[in-house]
């Protein structure tokens, strides 16, 4: 496994193409814009070494029988699906924000589940290539991006009937020793940080759309990749200094980028589809909600946070004591923990598929992060409620620590006598940055739109069971 130190030294030696503010960025690890998704994603090396964290950040591979970081790993039972969660609360917890790692997690594990199953079915060979990448994956304790959504066009038309045909990700070129993709992945969370992608296709296809079915891995700086950098709330303030941006050192979200494939060669050897339509449904499904059951775990850890920063500003603003405020917090805890028990469900209720990896119990994965694009939006709004306009109208840390006009900031930002007005604005500032734009943004689409688990949750619901039920107590016998 990687140290921290070993990862973001990883990173130095790789050459992406990435652009931000319409100017190259050539070293990720020490620009001010990208800095802080490198330290997020670090912590999930660094944890991985700490002995006390131990069942949770690592694990035993089933194909070497290596310690692993549990990033890299293939689940073997429904105890690993629970730890993953717990992992992702405790990640959560310790850097406030998105550390990016799961995409690839979930995308190892969907497309192990998927080619498993396309090989039985349709005679290919894809799972013993894939498995053979998977092991490279460990072996290095590689960072993989899942790379799933396509930029899409015009959403009202199907892949092969946009105007232009790149806005889906596909195969332009099949040669003997590999293919040529062309298009583009959207909203691509920590990609500029890490060492490869896992290109996957973004819905199900029909026979028509071959060229869209394809999976395979690629270098983040294999030549015609390029990664243009997301803009995220506040995000000039990295450029000013540590004070104004909030959560300094781990950022908001995942530093998502749009990554551009312009005719970019692929091996054989890291083709994990290619032409297999019938799998592409199962396996954006699949990955979908191992991705959905996350959002408990890590968004649990980031409400702990905004949980603990909103008790703090009530403590300096003098008002901890009041019996409406207490309440609220509470309300706050079990939103949180409501989610948490989603996604503790939807492990615990997970099952063993023919591959021998364990899969989630989809209809509570997909509930638990139709509530989180609700119940985040209210545990921030309470925040705000207890926190007060200073969100809203604080100056800038310049105008605290100026010669002349400093004092008054100092003296009429204060709140109760005894906390220095500096750690008020650090809170301010903190509380600002875990609940503003950027970060609610992506507990409303990030792992899907709401409208995507509400399909899954339809799909699942089973109706009819629940009508034979209330049929069999109110004596209607079936026909
Ligand atoms: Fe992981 Fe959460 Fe970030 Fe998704 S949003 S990559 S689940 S930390
Ligand atoms: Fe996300």
């Amino acid at each position: 496994m990687m140290t921290a130190e070993e990862y973001v030294a990883s990173l130095k030696a790789l050459k992406p193409r990435i652009f931000a503010f319409g100017e190259a960025i050539t070293d990720v690890t020490a620009h001010p814009l990208t800095r802080c998704h490198v330290n997020s994603a670090a912590v999930t090396y660094e944890l991985a070494q700490r002995p006390e964290f131990e069942d949770l950040m690592v694990a035993t591979s089933h194909l070497t029988g290596k310690r692993i970081n549990r990033f890299t790993h293939i689940h073997q039972s429904t105890d690993d699906l629970v730890r993953k969660v717990k992992m992702l609360r405790l990640l959560g917890q310790q850097t406030g924000t998105c550390f990016q790692r799961c995409v690839g997690f979930d995308g190892l594990n969907a497309v192990y589940i998927t080619t498993y199953d396309m090989d039985r079915k349709l005679g290919t060979n894809y799972h013993e290539r894939f498995k053979a990448f998977l092991r490279e994956v460990q072996e290095n304790d590689w960072m993989v991006a899942g790379s799933m959504t396509d930029p899409k066009g015009d959403r009202g038309r199907r892949p092969s009937e946009q105007a232009d045909p790149d806005l889906y990700v596909h195969v332009v070129d099949r040669r003997p020793d590999g293919i040529v993709i062309r298009g583009a992945k959207a909203h691509q969370t920590g990609i500029v940080n890490s060492h490869y992608m896992l290109i996957m296709p973004t819905m199900a296809l029909t026979e028509a759309e071959r060229d869209y079915a394809v999976v395979c891995a690629v270098p983040v700086d294999a030549p015609g990749v390029l990664h243009i950098f997301g803009r995220q709330t506040n995000d000039e303030r990295r450029l000013q200094g540590e004070l104004d941006c909030g959560n300094c050192r781990y950022g908001i979200v995942g530093g998502e980028a749009l990554t551009v494939l312009e005719d970019v060669f692929v091996p054989w050897e890291r083709v994990f589809m290619c032409g297999e339509y019938q799998f592409a449904g199962q396996l954006v499904e699949t990955f979908a909600s191992y991705h959905r059951q996350n959002y408990g775990g890590c968004k649990g850890g980031v409400s702990d946070v905004i949980i603990g920063a909103t008790v703090a500003m009530a403590e300096y603003n003098g008002v901890a004591r009041a019996s409406h405020i207490r309440d609220k917090i509470v309300e706050m805890v079990h939103l949180t923990e409501t989610l948490y028990a989603g996604s503790i469900a939807c492990s615990a209720e997970g099952r063993r598929t023919p591959s021998g990896a364990y899969f989630v119990d989809p209809l509570l994965a997909n509930v638990l992060k139709q509530n989180v694009t609700r119940f985040i939006y209210e545990i921030c709004r309470l925040a705000h409620d207890i926190a007060g306009g200073l969100i809203a109208t604080l100056p800038s840390e310049r105008d605290l620590r100026h010669p002349e006009i400093g004092k008054y900031v100092e003296k009429y930002f204060r709140g109760v006598a005894d906390v220095p007005t500096e750690h008020r604005f650090r809170m301010v500032r903190l509380l600002e940055n875990m609940t503003g734009g950027t970060a609610l943004v992506e507990s409303m689409h990030g792992a899907g739109s709401p409208q995507a688990q509400r399909i899954m949750i339809a799909r699942q619901a089973n109706l009819e069971h629940k009508k034979r039920l209330a049929e069999r107590l109110a004596g209607i016998k079936a026909e």
